[in-house]
């Protein structure tokens, strides 16, 4: 299924041009147009679904091959000294673009870009009952 409102299933479809790094019968990888670093990269499917959870467990099966694939290529080609996957679902998480994604962001030294968080220090009670509430 596409979706004829999302620029990135046009974008996947080769609707719309864009900078393929990598393409299969599934996946197209594109240069992201606001880059973190030289060479970002975002990976789509060509099915729409419009993040990890609406993702085929077919394609999501898929999907860390290519990253793969596309890693080394970067690191070939660009000699990045590093790599970060990033997948953003839902607004609050930082999603911009509701077509499932996984970026591949290579990482040089001194790139001066930051993909962290804040640790946090909870106590085992708290960890315990977040446990109990993902098992229960
Ligand atoms: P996210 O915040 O995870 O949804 O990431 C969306 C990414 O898509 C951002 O890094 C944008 O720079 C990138 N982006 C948005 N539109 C385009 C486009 N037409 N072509 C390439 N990259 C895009
Ligand atoms: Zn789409």
């Amino acid at each position: 299924m596409k979706d004829a409102n999302c620029i990135f299933c046009k974008i996947a479809n080769g609707e719309i041009p864009s900078r393929t790094v990598y393409e299969d019968e599934d996946f197209r990888a594109i240069l992201d147009l606001g880059p973190a670093t030289k060479g970002h990269t975002l990976i789509l499917p060509k099915e729409h679904a419009a993040n990890l959870y609406e993702l085929p467990a077919e394609l999501s099966a898929k999907v860390l091959p290519v990253a793969q694939k596309v890693g080394a290529l970067l690191k070939e080609k660009l000699g990045c000294d590093g790599l970060n996957l990033v997948q953003n679902n839902g607004e609050v998480a930082g999603q911009t673009v509701m077509h499932f994604h996984l970026h591949v962001i290579p990482r040089y030294e001194n790139d001066g870009q930051k993909i962290l968080w804040n640790p946090t220090q909870p106590e085992g009670a708290a960890l315990d009952e977040i446990l109990a509430k993902i098992k229960g």
